[in-house]
């Protein structure tokens, strides 16, 4: 990957929204557009007439998506640049925020799957190195961590070591052999996810899923010899729980504390993203929870972090959306 510049631009959080097109149930209800894209940055609130509102209605991110734009734009534009930049062993991380149904695993899938293909491209490009490309994949809910390549294991610990932080105990590894064998292993996943039925009724994402990508490479001159050109970084593809308040569900018991771990977990990364787009040196509460505890080394310091956040166009969401617009530019 040719791109290196550590310009001060890559500093920061990349933020960006994209906005999902209205689905047949919204369209079915005569439900209606209340956003617009009116250039590569900005979102317009264009109900203004209806929702007379002290809320600003034009927000600013480093990319903004509509309903036009394809998977494969969002990752050219908002996701690429900080992907591959584990192919100079920098490690990254890319989140998709959003409530349920905005369109996050779609956009996330299809970025994992984006970076994998071009890794490859670039590995059939470079046979001067050796690379090893390994997967692994684990879900967060309710505060317990899950591998997702061997469910029955129960639950992961957490262990910190002296030299690579936090570590997840006893994770799956998987070395992948090709495209394909990704492809295989995101259906593993997809299939594994803790999924809920909610008052919303609709299926619902409760879990954060962290799909991980670690990228080992070494120049062939030198195997064998010494380790000076060996090249060590991982890629955080990181699908959040939805972001709906568990009020809004109206459900009870099991559901609510649910709810209050997702919103502890998402409260705790806000609250980090903040500080960090802050540039703030004080200290960061990477430990209040696990998502942020295992992202802690590629969150921050000199890893590259990419926030996408989705949102449904739809006016019966947008009190939802609003909260989504005030997370992105929480994170600017
Ligand atoms: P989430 O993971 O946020 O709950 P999904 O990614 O599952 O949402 O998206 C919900 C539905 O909307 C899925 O059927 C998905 O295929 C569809 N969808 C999401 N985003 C888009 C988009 N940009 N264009 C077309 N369909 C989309
Ligand atoms: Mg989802």
């Amino acid at each position: 990957w040719d791109g290196q510049d550590s310009s001060a631009q890559e500093e920061k959080i990349f933020v960006a929204v994209r906005v999902r097109p209205l689905n047949e149930r919204e369209l079915g209800k005569n439900d209606v557009s209340d956003w617009e894209c009116i250039n590569s940055t900005t979102i317009v609130f264009k109900n203004s007439l209806a929702e007379r509102s002290l809320v600003p209605t034009a927000h600013t991110f480093d990319r903004v998506f509509g309903t036009e734009a394809s998977t494969g734009q969002v990752y050219e534009e908002a996701a690429k640049k900080i992907a591959l930049s584990v192919l100079s062993g920098m490690n990254s991380t890319i989140f998709a925020y959003g409530q349920t149904s905005s369109g996050k695993t779609y956009t996330m899938t299809g970025i994992t799957e984006y970076t994998v293909a071009d890794i490859y491209d670039y590995i059939h490009k470079h046979s001067e190195r050796e690379f090893v490309l390994k997967f692994s994949a684990m879900e967060i809910y309710n505060e317990a961590v899950r591998d997702l390549l061997w469910p029955d294991g129960g639950p992961l610990r957490l262990l910190d070591d002296p030299e690579r932080g936090t570590v997840v105990d006893k994770l799956t590894e998987v070395t992948l052999r090709d495209f394909d064998h990704l492809r295989e292993l995101l259906s593993v996943c997809e299939a594994q996810r803790q999924i809920g039925e909610t008052t919303l009724n609709e299926m619902s994402s409760r879990s954060h899923q962290i799909l991980r990508l670690t990228v080992d490479s070494e120049a062939r001159e030198y195997l064998g010899r010494d380790n000076s050109s060996v090249l060590t970084a991982t890629v955080n593809f990181v699908d959040l729980a939805g972001s709906e308040r568990a009020s809004q569900t109206l459900s009870a018991g099991t559901r609510l504390k649910e709810g209050c771990h997702i919103n502890r977990s998402l409260l705790t990364l806000g609250t980090v993203i903040r500080k960090l787009s802050k540039g703030r040196n004080g200290h960061i509460p990477y430990r209040d929870s696990k998502l942020t505890r295992i992202l802690q080394n590629s969150l921050g310091g000199n890893a590259r972090t990419a926030i996408i956040c989705t949102m449904s166009p739809a006016h019966s969401h947008v009190e939802q959306s609003r909260n989504t617009l005030l997370f992105a530019s929480c994170a600017k």
